[in-house]
């Protein structure tokens, strides 16, 4: 089992596969002026291939494909299908955006994905354009019916922002009462690439009150372990409902989790800077346990929360945009 320095258990990876996307979220990336990584930048199918292989035998068993917007990368199915193959990895999970996804709902089931987590921020398609600035809200929608129909686990996640999708709050957690979805909030946080100043209006306690004054008679559920959400359900609904405070961290103290960018960096903490460089190790070795080591290192001076890790960036403070994160 894979340990860090805190005695937390590491058992999943969060792997972006591009930094591009479809769509131009404005808490994500500006509209323009995106500096896309080159090819020979990003890690190669191979390359993660080989990372995942390792991490899986060190004691990785969930993996969760994310970006960037994981299906503009091209080839990526074949690359899913080799990854979903994996001995002795339990789980293989995707965070899209929904254009693209919906045509390929069949073959992401067939190769075992059971869960997927759809960005949908508005249900209003005005809105989804001012906070996308695309109009493909129908694409989403679409998306969500036919995850639904092939019985795919489905979260949606919402980020919560003053001026943009307030008024989507009640709306959404309302989907609960017939979609067996989990419908999450999340708290902005600064990941946006300069697109603007994230002020934090927003923050768990008060999109749990503007819920409540809704659904008084909402439920508290028991968390699952590793949960970043705190999970609540409208008795009588079939779907439930997470807040995930990722602003306040305030789920540090169980967090399994460790993150490769499409440049291959390893993040172990979301705030971090970047901790190794794990391409230029996959380049210069072909011996995987000095990649190993290297991994196990890293882990050993992992930061005790998001704020210690924060405290670890270079001066100068948080101007990537989420896309070279994942999420
Ligand atoms: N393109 C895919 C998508 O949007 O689902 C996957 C990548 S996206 C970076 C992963 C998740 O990060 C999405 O659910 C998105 O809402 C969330 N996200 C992006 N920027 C964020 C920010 N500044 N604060 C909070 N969540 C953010
Ligand atoms: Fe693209 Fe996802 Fe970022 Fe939106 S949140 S711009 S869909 S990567």
């Amino acid at each position: 089992m894979l340990k860090d320095n805190h005695g937390r258990t590491i058992n999943y990876l969060r792997l972006a596969v591009t930094d591009r996307c479809n769509l131009r979220c404005f808490y994500c990336m500006p509209e323009e002026g995106n500096n896309w990584l080159a090819r020979e930048e990003l890690l190669s199918y191979e390359e993660m291939l080989r990372l995942c292989r390792l991490l899986v035998k060190m004691g990785i068993e969930k993996i969760r494909i994310t970006g960037g917007e994981p299906f503009v990368r091209k080839d990526i199915m074949p690359f899913l299908t080799e990854l979903s193959q994996i001995p002795g990895l339990r789980q293989l999970n995707i965070t899209t955006n929904g254009v693209l996804t919906a045509p390929l709902v069949p073959e992401l089931k067939k190769i075992g994905i059971r869960s997927v987590n759809l960005s949908l921020d508005t249900l209003d398609r005005n809105r989804f354009l001012a906070i996308t600035h695309r109009d493909e809200l129908d694409k989403v929608l679409h998306t969500l019916d036919v995850l639904l129909q092939h019985d795919i686990e489905v979260k949606l996640n919402a980020v919560v922002m003053e001026g943009k999708n307030i008024e989507d709050i009640i709306p959404m957690a309302e989907l609960t009462r017939d979609l067996p979805v989990s419908m999450r909030f999340i708290e902005e946080m600064p990941f946006n690439g300069g697109s603007h100043l994230q002020t934090m209006q927003w923050n768990h306690v008060s999109i749990l009150d503007t819920i409540k004054a809704q659904f008084p008679d909402i439920q508290k559920l028991p968390d699952p372990a590793y949960s970043t959400s705190m999970n609540y359900k409208v008795p009588g609904h079939k779907g439930d409902i997470g807040i995930i405070a990722a602003y306040t961290r305030s789920f540090c103290g169980t967090c399994n989790r460790i993150r490769i960018t499409p440049q291959g960096t390893l993040k172990t903490c979301l705030y971090d800077g970047g901790v190794l460089n794990i391409k230029t190790l996959l380049r210069t070795h072909k011996d995987d346990r000095i990649v190993e080591d290297a991994l196990l290192n890293a882990l050993a001076s992992r930061a005790l929360d998001g704020h210690e890790a924060e405290q670890t960036r270079l001066a100068g403070g948080i101007h990537e945009s989420m896309a070279m994160i994942g999420g």
